[in-house]
């Protein structure tokens, strides 16, 4: 009688993808708004029935409830609101940007965006400080608007 014979080493699954928390899911309605950020361009929704601008795109106006919204280019200038320093984050990608700038940036346009802040010392910030926006390739697909002292 023989042992039997032990089954060959399973052949360990490759990891999975570590799940990216800072990537958008890009629909129909958005794809204008992302691909924008794309092609440098920061686009803000204008609302043709009242006029006004709005913040995040949408297909309606939050201030009048008009349908009748069009995506115009921001001029990517602004001051700083608010920000916060975030020194812990274990989450990746966070974790390789510490410490970095969370922010509030209000665009002279009339709208609030929520950002980043870069190449500025951490000591410099300032409510009200003019910042201009850039754009950071996050994937080959995505970028972002961040904004840097103008
Ligand atoms: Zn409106």
């Amino acid at each position: 009688m023989t042992a039997p014979t032990p089954a060959p080493a399973a052949t360990p699954a490759p990891a999975p993808a570590a799940a990216r928390f800072d990537l958008p899911t890009i629909e129909g309605e958005s794809r204008p708004f992302w691909d924008g950020l794309k092609a440098g361009v920061l686009n803000i929704g204008h609302c043709n029935a009242c006029g006004k601008a709005h913040y995040y795109p949408r297909p309606f106006c939050p201030h009048c409830w008009s349908e009748d919204v069009t995506l115009k280019p921001a001029s990517g200038k602004g001051v700083l609101y608010t920000w916060s320093v975030i020194h812990m984050n274990d989450q990746a990608p966070f974790k390789d940007w510490l410490p970095y700038v969370a922010a509030m940036v209000d665009l002279e346009e009339g709208v609030r965006v929520s950002t980043n802040i870069v190449g500025c010392d951490l000591a410099a910030l300032a409510v009200g400080m003019p910042v201009s926006a850039e754009f950071t390739e996050v994937t080959p697909e995505i970028s972002k608007a961040v904004f840097r002292p103008a």
